[in-house]
């Protein structure tokens, strides 16, 4: 499909400074550190990795909310990185965010229709009775009952709170939606129905979203493509059924491996993988491959080189993995150690 937008070479670092009267940077994290990659219109990429990857950094910088410490962002052919400010507020119609607590990010004073309605507000579009029609609209579209107008976030349910996220994140018509944890909140049995509803939007608005998540099954779900975060840079990207289907970066198999099911069988357990240690620091990221500490495949040439993200897919131009021995299909890798927090 069409690119909407078009992610290149993007760091996003944040200083750490240290000092009372002159403030020196003592060090950085690289939250960020060089990704490129792309959102197609109509497609839904989720983005996954362990907390601390830089999935949610990233999504703040598609968005413009973080300013990008250097690379590219694309929005429809326009760089987004070097948008005045009114450019920016034009940007911002456009690309919406569902945030992951729908508790937290609800003021619990005010009505759920005057919330609905900031984005007219801000935008200084419809006011009075019309704003108010525009608002029930909203909240029939999402599957609220527009005559709760007036009620406080407390009276609604953990599913309708983050129907109401959703509602005022569609208000403007967006074309992007990037949607940060949006059911990791929710109740198991809640999530279904908050996911089904992202999905019949979707079909309805011809949105494009970013699906930013930590479970897996979630991801597979709802994604058309997948991309694979880990300290800071995509590891592998793929169509859903050949990341899942045949990973090949280690990390992925991993993640994927530790995410199955457990089997009570134990023959099926055992082909679990498992990584040793914890995510090294995004402030002195490892040389060369920096899933070398803990990848079952490293080797000397992992330690001395970065692996460039490169076509791995044999009949799959769009399946690309940042690794020198990528993992081939039916490849048991080991296994042993504990498996990776989910
Ligand atoms: Fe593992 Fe080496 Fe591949 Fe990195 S480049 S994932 S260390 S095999
Ligand atoms: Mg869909």
């Amino acid at each position: 499909g069409e690119v909407l937008v078009r992610v290149e070479d993007v760091h996003k670092h944040f200083p750490i400074k240290q000092g009372i009267i002159f403030k020196k940077e003592v060090a950085r994290v690289h939250a960020v550190d060089g990704v490129s990659l792309e959102i197609r219109r109509g497609e839904t990429l989720g983005i996954v990795g362990e907390s601390g990857c830089g999935k949610s950094t990233l999504a703040r910088c598609v968005t413009g909310l973080h300013p990008v410490t250097r690379g590219r962002i694309e929005f429809e052919g326009t760089d987004i990185t070097t948008l005045s400010k009114d450019g920016l507020k034009r940007f911002r119609r456009d690309v919406q965010m569902i945030f992951q607590d729908p508790y937290g990010s609800l003021n619990p004073r005010r009505r759920v229709g005057s919330i609905i309605g900031d984005p007219f507000a801000i935008h200084g579009i419809a006011d009075g009775a019309e704003r108010k029609k525009r608002v029930q609209e909203l909240m029939e579209l999402v599957g609220l009952n527009p005559e709760h107008y007036n009620r406080f976030p407390a009276e609604f349910s953990g599913g309708q709170r983050q129907r109401i996220g959703v509602a005022r994140a569609l208000a403007l018509k967006p074309k992007l939606v990037v949607c940060d944890e949006p059911v990791s909140a929710l109740d198991v049995s809640i999530q279904a129905q908050v996911i089904n509803l992202l999905d019949d939007l979707q079909d309805e608005l011809g949105l494009t979203y970013v699906f930013i998540a930590h479970d897996l099954s979630v991801v597979r779900y709802v994604s058309d493509r997948v991309a694979v975060m880990y300290l800071g840079k995509v590891g592998e990207a793929a169509a859903v059924e050949d990341l899942y289907g045949t990973p090949r970066h280690p990390y992925t198999a991993a993640l994927l491996s530790a995410a199955s099911v457990p089997d009570p069988d134990e023959a099926e357990r055992a082909e679990r993988i498992v990584l040793t240690g914890d995510v090294p620091s995004p402030i002195d990221p490892p040389p060369g491959c920096r899933f070398h500490p803990r990848c079952p495949k490293a080797r000397e040439r992992c330690v001395a080189e970065e692996p460039l993200l490169t076509v791995k897919g044999a009949d799959a131009p769009d399946h690309v993995a940042a690794c020198h021995f990528p993992v081939e299909p039916g490849e048991r890798l080991a296994r042993e150690h504990a498996a990776i927090e989910q």
